[in-house]
């Protein structure tokens, strides 16, 4: 979509090796013979998909997860031939496109199983899905106490191959939620049962997300599907206080400043004037702004590192530029890196510092980075 020549500053800069450790790192604490999925929708939560399923993929993880069709394409496209299996199922007409790719779709609906399984008769294939069951989250599943009218339906269609069967948890990262996550999985086991009984054979069964499977050893069946915390995005959907794997942060953000300028004691900066200059003070702009997805909400509070010091952002987020506080800010000159979001120092802003600010998780914030923002990818190895 963008062209980018590397001019403007603004990178989100993409550790390949963090991503590696917090994969290693995790099925160690897992257990290496469970298979692993690395969910890499969404652009990999805004990583950046092709490079980190290739990454991923060097490094032997088992599958990956998409949410949508078009997702399993792209990585198919860089030729990347790891499994696949897409998380949100697929939308009528997309039949041939998970056959022409090897994409295996999450199907919980029986007229997306009627025509998919009459799309692999027409080719003379048969075609493995997973069977999703909603033991709670109440988003997309077949419902739990429906199983036994669902796998009746689909024992007839014979060009399906029923290679999986999973769930997924509504609230595994709230301790105080362990009784409803327990029942998740007391359901699935029973829906597993009633498909067995039906003599379905499935070679996955698989519940777990990143907090399932830290937090809930009993939860990971003989697959785990994680995402954030192979982007290190631990510190929010982890609960504080469990054991947990040694994890990275795999983003940074960073800008440089662009202009610098001295203001006046009670001038007020940025649109709304809803910063005032308490005193004569040293203020840089720095390239980056909302449309980025550093957000609006960030203004007046957030902040940044500048030679290793940290300068406060002032007045209101704009789409394309945010001012900085560099008052004193040793130094401080025109081109001198701007962390948004990463280490120097000692000095840490994580995703999920600045999604505390915002009342969200890191999640929202390494999506919400915008694709005009250059992703630059960084290996040792
Ligand atoms: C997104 C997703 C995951 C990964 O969740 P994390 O909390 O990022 O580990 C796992 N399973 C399903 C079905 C998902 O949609």
């Amino acid at each position: 979509m963008f062209f980018f020549n590397g001019q403007r500053p603004t990178v989100a800069e993409i550790d390949l090796d963090n991503l590696a450790l917090n994969y290693h790192s995790s099925r160690a604490f897992i257990g290496s013979h469970i298979k692993h999925m690395a969910v890499v929708k969404a652009d990999a939560y805004g990583h950046g998909a092709i490079e980190c399923a290739k990454r991923l993929a060097t490094e032997g993880i088992d599958w990956l997860g998409v949410a949508l069709p078009e997702e399993g394409v792209e990585l198919r496209a860089a030729g990347i031939d790891v499994p696949i299996l897409c998380l949100g199922g697929f939308w009528n007409g997309q039949e041939e496109i998970l056959l022409d790719n090897k994409i295996v779709p999450v199907v919980y609906q029986a007229d997306k199983a009627e025509s998919l399984n009459a799309a692999a008769r027409n080719r003379n294939v048969t075609v493995d899905v997973h069977i999703k069951v909603d033991t709670g989250m109440g988003r997309i599943g077949v419902r739990f106490d429906e199983v036994v009218e669902f796998s009746a339906k689909i024992k007839k269609l014979r060009n399906l191959h029923i290679d999986g069967l999973m769930t997924h948890f509504a609230a595994a990262d709230d301790l105080n939620q362990n009784e409803f996550t327990s029942l998740q999985i007391k359901r699935f086991y029973e829906a597993v049962e009633i498909f067995r009984n039906d003599g379905f054979e499935p070679t996955f069964i698989d519940l777990a997300n990143s907090p399932g499977a830290i937090v809930h050893p009993e939860s990971r069946g003989n697959m785990v599907r994680l995402g954030g915390i192979l982007y290190g995005l631990g510190g929010d959907v982890l609960p504080s206080g469990v054991d947990k794997p040694d994890l990275k942060p795999v983003l940074s953000l960073h800008s440089r400043i662009t202009n610098l300028k001295r203001v006046k004691r009670g001038e007020t900066l940025g649109y709304g004037r809803t910063f005032t200059a308490k005193d004569d003070s040293i203020i840089a702009a720095v390239p980056i702004g909302y449309e980025d997805g550093y957000r609006r909400g960030l203004s007046n509070c957030a902040k940044v590192i500048v030679n290793g010091v940290l300068a406060p952002v002032v007045g209101r987020v704009s789409m394309d530029w945010t001012l900085i506080d560099v008052t004193d800010v040793p130094n401080a000159a025109l081109n001198r890196q701007v962390i948004l979001i990463g280490e120097e120092k000692g000095l840490a802003i994580k995703s999920e510092d600045l999604a505390s600010l915002l009342d969200t998780i890191s999640y929202e914030i390494t999506c919400g980075i915008s694709r005009r923002v250059e992703r630059r990818y960084v290996s040792r190895t």
